[in-house]
């Protein structure tokens, strides 16, 4: 039988910083996500990927409480988990007219505790950002904000907690909880995990999870966020995330670089009844429109992938402690951004909540996780000896981001075995480049096909959703 002290529903961002922080304190913890993957279906494997400073939260609130503690948090963990984090810095920016709303956003940010903040004017950002268009006269600098890449980080941080005694079941959609005797018995089919505390980190799931326990009613509302992902080639246009002045829709629309290197435009907030992440054309026309009066040059040509994410509320403020209805079942719901920069402060107070509560805690002593091998980042004579020792390493299969045979194999064996080739994509970003796959798609069918012994035709890209559907020539990859 599944036994353990604290089960967690859902592998965001949110579930798998609280599963790697409980495993540190020598509990038993067992994380449950519905996906294939790590983060394969929330809001943390789509967003803008910035640990944001926390000067546009409203003073008082768990928003501006936890981004603060949060951000200051992520380096160290970064550094730990072998994670890139870069402290960019941000800017929002304004024309001639903006000055004010730039020193509220600051007013604010100082209210919740940010440093490193700074109203710039038009020189001063210039020598900052020279692609910033003529019409902005002024920009709020914070010194703080850090890019990541989110899913990245959560599969690191659930690695690191499996190799230290964690237990992650993943295509474990939760459909059914009882208690009995203060036990939860959390159900997917036919499976059960038994467990003393219950968290809710299912994200947009959140609502769903409460109603099966019988805890509070929650009320979410979704808004898609669609992006536009420009080719590395246009990568350093930008060094930082650059925000227009927020409106109550939310933060605006930006241009960014991202830790890979490329540069990204959006989000929309467009209002959603169900769950979907299509791209319009009238969002990308929308992106473009209110990207282009703030940075010069940007070359929507250079286009090579449009996606999108779904931001989760649950009123104006995140929802995070102690159901009041059911004892030992804890609730994080509505955790819209800025729920990326926070999440390493939202699990720290589930942990001490929880400790607080009686939970007793274990000294552990901590394996650190090895990174996966980066060809591209080798001096020749390392690659050279890597080479030497396991000729994969030389023969490269994905050509626009340089990733080799090997490389993908290391991650085939790492702690959380990648199901799909989307699993693989996370991990290493073969099909990310500029191509999106076209070169290097049916040699990764065949590595993974390969090492799990399976026919290539039950190789999928994520989910259930085929890559071979039928043989339209001989001698290709597939023959029935
Ligand atoms: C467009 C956009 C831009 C954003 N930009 C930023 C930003 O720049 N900075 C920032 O700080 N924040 C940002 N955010 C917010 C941030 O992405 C979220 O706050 C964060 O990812 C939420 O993480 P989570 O773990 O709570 O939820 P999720 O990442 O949604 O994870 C929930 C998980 O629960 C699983 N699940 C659901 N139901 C079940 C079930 N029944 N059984 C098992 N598992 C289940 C899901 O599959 C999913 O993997 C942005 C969000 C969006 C959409």
């Amino acid at each position: 039988m599944d036994n353990f002290e604290v089960g967690i529903i859902g592998a965001g961002i949110v579930g798998s910083f609280a599963f790697n922080m409980l495993t540190q304190k020598g509990i038993k913890v067992c994380l449950m996500e519905a996906g294939a993957d790590v983060c394969d279906g929330g809001a943390t494997k789509a967003n803008s990927a910035i640990i944001h400073a926390g000067y546009d939260c409203i003073p008082g609130t768990k928003k501006a409480f936890y981004n603060v503690r949060g951000n200051a948090m992520y380096e160290e963990i970064a550094k730990r988990l072998g994670e890139k984090c870069y402290k960019t810095g941000s800017l929002v920016v304004a024309g001639k007219d903006g000055l004010d709303g730039l020193k509220e956003l600051y007013n604010r940010g100082i209210a919740n505790g940010v440093p490193g903040l700074k109203i710039l004017n038009k020189d001063e950002l210039k020598k900052l950002e020279p692609n910033l268009s003529d019409d902005i006269c002024y920009g709020l600098y914070a010194k703080t904000a850090k890019l990541v890449s989110p899913y990245n980080f959560a599969i690191s941080l659930c690695e690191e907690a499996i190799i230290n005694g964690g237990i992650l079941k993943l295509n474990y959609k939760v459909d059914k909880i009882c208690k009995n005797n203060g036990i939860f018995e959390v159900k997917s089919g036919k499976n059960a995990v038994f467990c003393k505390y219950l968290i809710n980190c299912a994200g947009a799931g959140c609502a769903e999870i409460n109603k099966l326990i019988g805890a509070e009613k929650l009320d979410i509302t979704l808004t898609k966020g669609e992006y536009v992902l420009l080719d590395k080639t246009e990568g350093s246009l930008v060094s930082m995330p650059i925000f227009p002045l927020p409106t109550a829709k939310g933060k605006g629309i930006l241009v960014l670089p991202t830790v890979s290197g490329n540069l990204l435009c959006g989000p929309t907030a467009r209002d959603i009844k169900t769950f979907e992440t299509s791209v319009s054309p009238e969002g990308v026309s929308e992106i473009k429109e209110k990207t282009t009066p703030m940075v010069s040059g940007l070359n929507f040509k250079k286009a090579i992938k449009l996606y999108a994410g779904v931001r989760v509320k649950c009123g104006q403020d995140f929802v995070i402690g102690f159901s009041k209805k059911v004892p030992n079942f804890y609730i994080t719901a509505g955790i819209s951004s800025p729920g990326l920069a926070s999440s390493p402060a939202i699990a720290q107070q589930i942990v001490d909540d929880l400790i607080k509560s009686g939970l007793k805690v274990r000294q552990k002593t901590w394996k650190l996780r090895k990174p996966y091998t980066n060809v591209a980042g080798l001096y020749k004579t390392e690659l050279n000896a890597l080479i030497e020792k396991n000729s994969k390493f030389g023969q490269i299969i994905c050509r626009c981001e340089g990733i080799t045979e090997g490389e993908i194999e290391e991650v085939l064996n790492g702690p959380i075995k990648p199901l799909t080739i989307e699993g693989i994509k996370r991990r290493l970003r073969p099909t990310m480049g500029r191509c999106q796959g076209s070169f290097c798609t049916p040699s990764l069918i065949n590595i993974v096909a390969n090492f799990y012994k399976i026919d290539p035709k039950d190789v999928v890209f994520r989910g259930k959703t085929p890559l071979i559907v039928s043989k339209i020539k001989e001698g290709g990859i597939y023959e029935n």
